[in-house]
């Protein structure tokens, strides 16, 4: 058998962790089976659909960099793949449900099911949703009276029957038939379909074999299954993925934080970190490795790593991986991501410049500087700063070295002025044996020498690496910046 999977999404809102965990779940699962990953636009819901969130669809996986291999935008066999594109094909297989029996046509007006519902209200009664009127109008009298009237068409639920199906997850599921929704409705008076019908038309058509989505679902789960043997089709076998909570044990919501994709991206997140930490929500693979590539996740997923229990989203969690996948990018990779960050926060200049090539060519050499110290990358423009406008000069108590004092931090100014130039040309083993010696033969803490120096050129007492960014800026530029720092002390 082909494992054929999908995510199928309704474009009725941003692209979340929630549908990123489901989506990732069903592409690893096809990637690791060697079977087919399917992505299905279920925008059956007009009055919520808007195509801008097809759009941050299509935006946030071209971000995240995987791709399913039949789709709305590269077709397939089984096209389309938008369920508005396929209204008539539903149609058509309602119509065979009530052919043999199974679903009815229902002409309760809208009114009428609100009556229902208010005198059910005031009675206080258990009971809810359809009390199933037409269920047993004559076929032969129904079918002439859609030929002129409104109607639904509604699926007959059998009852005093059980549904069982199994979960590969969570095993053998029992359901009473009469706990099901009371003969629900496939086909709406304005001749659309519902999620439910849509669904399982499109599943069974495009050949699914697997069925993993959120446990928001399973609920649903028995109707489907219902309409399955209904249609005379085998269901797909279904998996329900373990929710995701957020800290407090509720169901991660806007409540906890960041959710959509979009978000996580301007924060300065990298896709690899996203997929990586995702890809451990629910499953564990291997005891004590946490980080995978999504193709080791390829080869490695599989049903039986999944987890029962819910899985908590943890933002600093996520921030480490984060800064793992930070600290491993090569120099030029991480410049050209971290670039637009740097643009809009005007590091060359001014907010929306883009750089001039000396510039670019000091940001991607500055890379080395930071990547062991950042967590996003949204944070690196405003670590290098002083790599690219002169800093303003600190307060003189900023120059000054614990237990230390004015006279004192201007002697170390001057030794450092006249070793920059040196330093500049060399690797930090080599300036730091330069200043080592130095400061032994001055007698001075190798702290106390630096610190000052480092507020000088970089404008702050903390900053990225000194050596380093002496050897960015060159030897010229240091030596102004402790004259300006002097300067001002001497003042
Ligand atoms: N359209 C449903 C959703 O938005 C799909 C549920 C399923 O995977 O069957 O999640």
């Amino acid at each position: 058998m082909e494992i054929r999977d999908r995510y199928a999404p309704s474009p009725t809102g941003l692209q979340h962790i929630g549908g990123l965990r489901t989506a990732l779940f069903n592409y690893l699962f096809a990637k690791s089976q060697n079977g087919k990953f399917i992505l299905r636009l279920e925008d059956t819901d007009r009055s919520r659909f808007d195509s801008s969130y097809v759009d941050n669809l299509y935006a946030s996986f071209e971000w995240l960099g995987f791709h399913w291999d039949e789709g709305p935008d590269i077709g397939g066999p089984f096209g389309p793949y938008v369920q508005s594109e396929r209204f008539e094909l539903y149609k058509k297989y309602a119509k065979t449900l009530i052919e043999n029996g199974r679903a009815y046509y229902c002409f309760c007006s809208s009114e009428r099911l609100d009556v229902l519902r208010k005198e059910r209200e005031a009675a206080h009664s258990s009971e809810s949703g359809y009390d199933r009127l037409c269920r047993d109008i004559p076929p032969d009298e129904a079918a002439a009276r859609a030929a002129n009237e409104l109607y639904t068409i509604r699926l007959k639920i059998p009852l005093g029957e059980k549904t069982v199906f199994n979960d590969v997850l969570l095993g053998d599921i029992e359901w009473q038939n009469d706990d099901v929704s009371p003969d629900p409705v496939l086909i709406k008076s304005d001749g659309f379909p519902t999620y439910h019908l849509a669904n399982v038309v499109d599943d069974h058509l495009m050949k699914i074999s697997h069925v993993l989505r959120a446990q928001e679902w399973l609920s649903s789960t028995p109707l489907h299954v219902i309409m399955y043997r209904a249609f005379g089709w085998d269901p797909p076998l279904f998996c329900h993925l373990p929710m995701v909570m957020g800290q407090d044990g509720k169901k991660l919501s806007k409540r906890h934080g960041a959710t959509s994709i979009d978000e996580f991206r301007k924060n300065g997140f990298l896709p690899e970190a996203l997929i990586n930490y995702i890809a451990l929500l629910g499953a564990s693979y291997e005891e004590g490795k946490v980080l995978y590539s999504l193709d080791e996740l390829r080869v490695r997923f599989s049903l039986d790593k999944l987890n029962k229990a819910p899985a908590i989203f943890d933002y600093k969690k996520l921030e480490w991986f984060n800064a793992q996948y930070i600290k491993v990018k090569p120099d030029g990779e991480l410049a050209v991501l971290a670039l637009p960050y740097a643009v809009r926060a005007g590091l060359f200049g001014a907010v929306g410049l883009e750089p001039a090539p000396e510039q670019r060519v000091l940001f991607t050499a500055a890379m080395s500087l930071i990547k062991e110290r950042v967590v996003f990358l949204s944070e690196i423009p405003g670590k290098l700063g002083y790599l690219f406008a002169e800093p303003s000069v600190p307060d003189v108590a900023e120059f000054i070295p614990k237990k230390s004092n004015l006279v004192e931090a201007l002697r170390f100014l001057k030794i450092g002025r006249g070793l920059v130039a040196a330093m500049a040309g060399l690797d930090d083993a080599g300036a730091e044996c330069l200043v080592k010696d130095l400061a032994e033969k001055e007698n001075v803490k190798l702290g106390d020498l630096l610190a000052p120096l480092r507020v000088a050129i970089t404008g702050s007492r903390v900053s990225p690496p000194l050596f380093g960014s002496i050897r960015l800026l060159g030897g010229q530029c240091c030596a102004a910046r402790i004259d300006r720092a002097i300067k001002k002390l001497t003042e």
